[in-house]
């Protein structure tokens, strides 16, 4: 975690969110975040609060149809009533003061004391309570009950969209209770999050496990599973949500899938499709969508749903403006159902040619065929002396292939077309492009005649040529070129002294392999194997040994 020190973690990432935002003002005595711009009278001024950790809850969600002020605790620790008291005091402008409140005990007792100051101030205060999170509920209804969790943001921008809009303390009340008694959260982690100074994460999770039921503070969750495929582990989360709440089809609601601190955009939105198709399956109408990460516990990696049942009035303060720097700028209006779920690329439909009696379809298949096969290897290489992608870039082109109609029925032609187009439409990154040139240029000198040395030999020339333009390598850079090169001079050779088709690929192959093993001792200057700088040495490039192959799967052809 970075940080100057653990003590001052809070205070020092407090600086920079006022530094770089327009709205938000910080008082640290006794502590607390407000609005730089005061409310106009009589508005209702919201204050809401917690322990820091779960940013940008509450903090980042200070502005114009929001929150007034915030009062941050120490990480996971709740504010006190004096912050409270006198942050709620600063914002008052007649029209009262709402507290929003997450249902947690320390926060709780605070709030309340604070209330019981402000009535020696004669301010008008109220209190929204906030507790969706169903794995914290207990059948017997003892215990603290349900935490508040991913539920508050939607009780916050509600309610700050009351009150910006006029309506009156009881009102904007009225309106909040009624949200967070009509929300529940289920969440999940990855991974446990670390505390700043901490050397040991919060709980151990084993890679291969998901802790369901998880909260927000780092503490443990209520079941540990084996890690579940998206769909399975949706259901998951959204069945209890969907008992507690009692929504039955043609219910409306609010869908957050929220980001617990760690885990990625890309994430998210899988779950969110995954949590649409689900409902949309049970005819639950989703209003309006929310992704993101929004209330989260510091690094976890792991996301939270969240369902709210709602009606046209709560939606029309969802919809209406804020200017709050979390709130995301152009939340969706609607929702449309989610779409099938699967690859996506061009599609490769081969011409209905015969097949020539010499067909270099056999050669294709079979190199791609051990390309498929050295995946790991491959990968593995790129790993050590790169960023790891090149296995999988590989496979990405060549699973698109029809190796058995390649073999047995494809021209000359049609192979190195059907190859260089799965390159150049399915993969991508350098040696998709690189590898989708160098066979389109044997597609080309493939014509319609016999594909012989001297057809293979221009193809290799021009793909080099292309290659080395595009790319830049020179002989020595530790890429494909290495092997490419002295292959080329082979074939070349082999022209000029009339040497057998056969003869001259096995030349080519062991020239090609000789240039791909001479890589191990390089370090890279082309391609991501350069950022690694001397860890390359010692590693033979993929982009060379797979070259190398392509010559040696073309003898006896
Ligand atoms: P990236 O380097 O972008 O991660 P890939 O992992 O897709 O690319 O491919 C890596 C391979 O591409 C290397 O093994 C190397 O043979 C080849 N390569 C990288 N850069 C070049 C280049 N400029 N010219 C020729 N080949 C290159
Ligand atoms: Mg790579």
């Amino acid at each position: 975690m970075f940080m100057r020190s653990a003590k001052t973690f809070v205070p020092d990432s407090l600086r920079g969110l006022i530094a770089s935002t327009d709205d938000i003002s910080w008082n640290p005595d006794p502590g607390y975040l407000m609005r730089a711009h005061p409310l106009p009278r009589e508005q209702v001024a919201i204050v809401s609060g917690g322990g820091s950790g779960h940013e940008p809850l509450h903090a980042e969600f200070i502005g114009e149809g929001m929150l007034t002020a915030v009062c941050p605790g120490l990480v996971f620790t709740s504010p006190n009533a004096l912050q409270i008291h006198e942050a709620s005091k600063a914002v008052d402008v007649g029209g009262g003061v709402l507290h929003i409140v997450k249902n947690y005990t320390g926060d709780v007792l605070n709030f309340g004391i604070a209330r019981e100051l402000l009535r020696e101030d004669a301010i008008d205060t109220d209190v929204v309570l906030v507790d969706d999170d169903l794995a914290s509920e207990r059948a017997d209804g003892n215990g603290p009950g349900r935490r508040g969790t991913a539920a508050t943001v939607v009780v916050e921008k509600v309610c700050g969209a009351a009150a910006e809009r006029g309506d009156s303390l009881a009102e904007v009340v009225s309106i909040g209770r009624q949200v967070a008694e009509s929300a529940r959260s289920m969440a999940v982690a990855l991974a446990p999050c670390t505390l700043p100074g901490a050397t040991e994460p919060s709980f151990d999770l084993p890679a291969g496990q998901m802790e369901l039921g998880i909260g927000i503070h780092g503490e443990r969750g209520r079941e540990r599973v084996d890690a579940l495929p998206a769909p399975e582990l949706v259901r998951r989360l959204t069945d209890p949500i969907i008992d507690s709440l009692q929504l039955v089809r043609g219910d409306r609601v609010i869908a957050v899938v929220n980001g617990l601190g760690a885990t990625h955009p890309l994430e998210l939105h899988l779950l969110f499709a995954e949590l649409g198709e689900y409902l949309d399956q049970k005819g639950i109408r989703i209003e309006r969508p929310l992704v993101g990460t929004f209330v989260t516990a510091l690094n976890m990696a792991g996301a939270s749903i969240t369902l709210v049942r709602v009606d046209d009035q709560v939606l029309e303060l969802w919809d209406a403006p804020c200017s709050a720097p979390a709130w995301p700028n152009s939340p969706a209006r609607t929702y449309s159902a989610v779409g099938p779920s699967g690859s996506f690329g061009p599609t490769y439909t081969p011409p209905t040619t015969p097949t020539d009696n010499e067909s270099a379809g056999p050669w294709v298949a079979a190199w791609a065929q051990k390309v498929l096969d050295q995946e790991p290897a491959l990968t593995d290489l790129d790993r050590r002396a790169g960023d790891g992608d090149f296995g999988t870039n590989m496979v990405a082109a060549l699973e698109q292939l029809d190796l058995t109609a390649m073999r047995d029925s494809y021209s000359t032609s049609t192979a190195f077309d059907a190859i260089s187009q799965a390159y150049l439409g399915h993969a991508g990154g350098t040696s998709g492009a690189l590898f989708g040139i160098w066979f389109r240029h044997f597609y080309r000198a493939a014509g319609n005649g016999r594909f012989d040395l001297a057809a293979v030999t221009t193809a290799a020339r021009a793909g080099l040529d292309n290659i080395t333009t595009l790319g830049g390598a020179r002989p020595g850079d530790k890429t494909m070129v290495d092997a490419i090169v002295p292959a080329v001079e082979a074939l070349e050779e082999a022209v000029r002294s009339g040497t057998t088709y056969d003869t001259a690929l096995r030349q080519a192959a062991n020239a090609a392999h000789a240039g791909a093993e001479s890589t191990e001792a390089m370090i890279a200057n082309r391609g991501r194997a350069s950022y690694v700088g001397e860890a390359a040495r010692g590693v033979i490039d993929p982009g060379a040994l797979v070259i190398a192959w392509f010559f040696e799967c073309g003898t006896g052809h």
